[in-house]
């Protein structure tokens, strides 16, 4: 099944007419299944060649009294339950509401991947108006027009960014390539990286019969191991893109992540880690791809002491990557290059790891009954079980008596502990909370909780 992106926020702010335009002339399926939910649209587009399904949950109805508030949640719960992504709209024009921000809230303690939209973005100088939501702490917002058609295609290249990778087609040596991307601001070595490593003396690159052109991807192999160089053309030639240089950096790094399993990111050690580079890691992370960091121009630094800094200032600029592993690197002189594909493929066997559900939960009981959750409106927030459902990210899912009274800290304490005790150096991981399904009796006809 294609991937499912959600589309949630109050009534009014253009969900509709944002669905329609981001699946084009195709028609939306309506389902009514009454007493579940009401009035939910789906539709499956497609986007450079990426298929998705779209549910527009805007006509969930709200349970008996409860208000626009209520609905809203409604949705992002279900939102946080279904999708592989959900998009969080806005009315740029109204601007953010209280409900808004408990939503958003919500939204980023789910730790499902987010976009924030603000729509009705007309005209330029509506732009402004789109940055209130930069107060709800996201990394980027997308001001959109959904009924002039405006800033679709990037709100497009962002969902398809954040989208799960695809499954990868296997070869007949049986594991499928490992799809490399390098991702990183201007100047920082991306190219010249991309040269000494397809010119390394143990990397074997394909012959690519019957292409004049710069291929898009280069297939090589490396210790046995088949890999694709993901956009090679995109980071060796300069591409134009009419954007801000800032606006180019970030497109790309979308557009080459969507296709990648791996990034390599790509700071300058010379010139220190910075927002920017801090930015751009963070896509990567929000996509949930695994990741190595790459500290290049290692030949400008004056030794040890130089390198120790440069590392401090990765801790303090990119504290949300510390599950990264960090190498030294010299396009220059070739230092560390190939150490980039042995971190890649350790990145990669922990990015598609599954940890055994016995083994996970006898080391859960311990971490609940060290540092157990706070109480809920003076009861206990119980904990009772946690499973690995997925990979690529890896992905874990508590069930919990309270999911929406665990706090952010406490979150961080379960994904601390959870790397310490297995291994997921390169690979980010999430953690969910579900409330833990009630016993019902059995209805006839019925199918029972999970
Ligand atoms: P929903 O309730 O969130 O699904 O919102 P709708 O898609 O039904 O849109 C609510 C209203 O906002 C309608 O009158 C739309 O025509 C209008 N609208 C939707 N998108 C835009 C936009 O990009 N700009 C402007 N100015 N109006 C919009
Ligand atoms: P890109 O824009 O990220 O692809 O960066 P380039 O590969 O074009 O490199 C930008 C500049 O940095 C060029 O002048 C390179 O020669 C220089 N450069 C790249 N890697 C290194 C390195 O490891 N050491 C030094 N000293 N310079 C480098």
């Amino acid at each position: 099944m294609p991937p499912l992106v959600a589309i949630v926020g109050r009534p009014n702010v253009g969900k509709s007419t944002l669905f329609n335009r981001l699946i084009g002339q195709r028609t939306a399926i309506v389902e009514d299944q009454p007493g579940v939910t009401r009035d939910r649209r789906y539709a499956e587009g497609d986007w450079n060649g990426r298929v998705f399904r779209l549910v527009d949950t805007g006509g969930l109805a709200p349970g008996e009294g409860a208000g626009i508030a209520a609905l809203v949640h409604q949705q992002a719960r279900q939102a946080i339950d279904e999708a592989d992504l959900v998009l969080f709209v806005i009315d740029a024009q109204d601007g953010l509401t209280p409900t808004d921000r408990e939503v958003a809230d919500m939204l980023r303690r789910s730790g499902r991947p987010l976009l924030a939209v603000a729509n009705k973005v007309d005209r330029t100088e509506h732009e402004s108006l789109a940055n209130e939501m930069y107060r709800l702490g996201v990394e980027v917002v997308h001001g959109v027009s959904a009924a002039h058609g405006r800033g679709i295609g990037d709100l497009l290249d962002a969902m398809i960014a954040l989208l799960p990778p695809p499954e990868a087609p296997a070869t007949t040596a049986g594991e499928a390539p490992l799809r490399l991307a390098f991702v990183g601001k201007p100047n920082v070595g991306k190219s010249s990286l991309v040269n000494r490593l397809l010119g390394a003396e143990r990397v074997l690159v394909h012959d690519q019969p019957g292409t004049t052109r710069d291929p898009i991807d280069t297939p090589f192999e490396y210790r046995g191991q088949q890999f694709v160089l993901v956009d090679t053309a995109g980071i060796r030639r300069r591409q134009k893109i009419d954007a801000p240089v800032e606006r180019v950096a970030v497109i790309l790094a979308e557009r080459a992540l969507a296709r990648a399993d791996i990034c390599a990111v790509v700071i300058d050690a010379a010139a220190g880690p910075t927002e920017q580079d801090a930015r751009l890691a963070g896509l990567v992370e929000a996509a949930g791809r695994a990741a190595v960091i790459v500290l290049n121009k290692s030949d400008l630094l004056r030794g040890q002491g130089d390198e120790r800094q440069v590392r401090g200032a990765l801790a303090d600029q990119l504290p949300f990557m510390s599950w990264a592993a960090s190498l030294t690197t010299s396009a220059r002189t070739g230092q560390g290059v190939t150490g980039i594909l042995d971190a890649a493929l350790k990145a990669r066997a922990n990015h598609s790891r599954r940890v055994a559900t016995g083994a996970l939960n006898r080391l859960f009981e311990g971490i609940v009954e060290r540092h157990p959750p706070p109480g809920v409106r003076g009861t206990a927030n119980r904990l009772y079980y946690i499973t690995q459902v997925e990979v690529r990210p890896p992905t874990f899912v508590v069930s919990a008596s309270h999911p929406e009274g665990i706090p952010d800290s406490y979150h961080r304490y379960l994904i601390k502990e959870i790397r310490e005790a297995f291994d997921f150096t390169g690979a980010p991981i999430r953690v969910r909370f579900h409330r833990r399904p009630r016993k019902r009796k059995a209805r006839p006809g019925a199918s029972s909780d999970e």
